[in-house]
């Protein structure tokens, strides 16, 4: 079994990839290529969004909405620590100071309760995460940042294709940040991302940074970077965009199977209990695209140990909260994050992605129920 096969979904779209691939080939324009522009409206109206901007990679997406903020030294961006390393990696390497605050229990992402008392003169920015493919509570985060004239980054970098009472993660915020990383719900073959925002200035401003800080040829009124999406992934992206709300459909039913499986075999919910083996809440006004399916377990190592020996792989989102690894440690409060502490030491993921046949849920189910009882 695999914990993501991409195979089958190149199988689907193997004649209109090579397809649009062999038109890259064919016009030679490799860097800013006209896939570029196709695929920034494309994603743009998905999100129902006014602007796209193709980047590089996900953590790039990042960097360059924190630095179209003009987010620098000293300053302040508030986050969470129960996440991938990049989201706090961007705001560090500005300079800035990741301000980690604890996460919700239930959905894994930033506590709103929690946001307001961190706000200080240096606060710049707020940056929820909608981890494993759930939206953070955007209206409240937006909310608070309202209050404090703030603006709010999402990481989507795992939530493409979610909703949000009833809107798409990246349309939900001031600027909202995705990843075309391989395994992520909206992968390239190879490295790549996006930035979405409704506004203008906002929009050029990260047109720019993505582009060496450039307005016009050999014209740099900014710091920016090398950011650029490449013609040939935002060719791939065309090609999967055609299957992808039917991918995100599939990603929905086989997250629902396997919490039904696992609750038929005793599971509780996260937000019914806090131990035992639990799988996901997703809250009613959201719908996932499940980039990770990830259960509480007591015991991680013996259950990893027993899927593993089954033949079924699992990955553990993420094993060390941000503000406990040594590059992030100094920068660090000393109040600590326990229920990001509990999370990490307690979450397995398993295997997942659109084509995940029901018999190898089931087995998945049987095995891991049976090694956490
Ligand atoms: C994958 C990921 C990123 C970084 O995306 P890349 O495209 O790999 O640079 C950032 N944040 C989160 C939450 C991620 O999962």
């Amino acid at each position: 079994m695999q914990f993501i096969d991409l195979k089958a979904q190149q199988a689907r779209i193997e004649a209109e990839v090579q397809a649009r691939i062999q038109a890259v080939l064919a016009h030679g324009r490799y860097i800013m290529g006209p896939e570029v522009a196709e695929l920034e409206q494309r994603l743009a109206d998905y999100v129902g969004v006014r602007h796209c901007v193709g980047v590089s990679s996900g953590t790039d997406a990042l960097l360059v909405a924190l630095m179209a903020l003009d987010v620098g030294p000293g300053d302040e961006v508030i986050t969470t620590p129960f996440t991938f390393v990049a989201t706090a990696e961007v705001i560090a390497l500005l300079g800035a100071v990741p301000r980690f605050i604890d996460i919700d229990p239930v959905t894994y992402n930033l506590d709103p309760g929690r946001i307001e008392s961190a706000i200080g003169p240096k606060t710049r920015a707020i940056m929820p995460v909608s981890l494993y493919g759930q939206c953070a509570d955007m209206d409240a985060i937006n909310a608070i940042a309202a209050r404090h004239g703030l603006p709010v980054i999402e990481d989507a970098a795992q939530s493409f294709g979610a909703t949000y009472k009833n809107r798409r993660s990246c349309g939900l915020s001031t600027i909202g940040c995705t990843s075309f990383f391989p395994s992520k719900p909206l992968g390239c073959y190879g490295d790549g991302g996006a930035c979405f925002t409704d506004d203008e200035r906002l929009a050029t401003l990260m047109r720019q940074v993505m582009n060496h800080g450039q307005d016009k040829r050999y014209s740099h009124p900014r710091l920016g970077i090398n950011g650029r999406l490449d013609s040939l992934q935002a060719a791939v992206l065309l090609a999967k965009m055609g299957i992808f709300p039917d991918e995100v459909e599939r990603r929905a039913a086989a997250g629902a199977r396997y919490t039904a499986l696992l609750q038929a075999c005793g599971a509780n919910s996260t937000g019914d209990a806090a131990d035992g083996l639990l799988t996901p809440h997703i809250a009613p006004h959201n719908t996932s695209v499940y980039a990770q399916y990830t259960v509480q377990t007591d015991d991680r190592d013996a259950v990893i140990a027993r899927l593993s020996a089954a033949d079924i792989p699992t990955a553990v989102h993420y094993p060390i909260p941000l503000n406990r690894q040594g590059a992030y440690a100094h920068l660090c409060r000393p109040d600590g994050t326990p229920h990001a502490d509990r999370a990490a030491a307690r979450v397995l993921s398993l295997p997942m992605h659109p084509y995940l046949p029901a018999e190898d849920a089931e087995r998945v189910a049987e095995v891991l129920a049976g090694a956490a009882a």
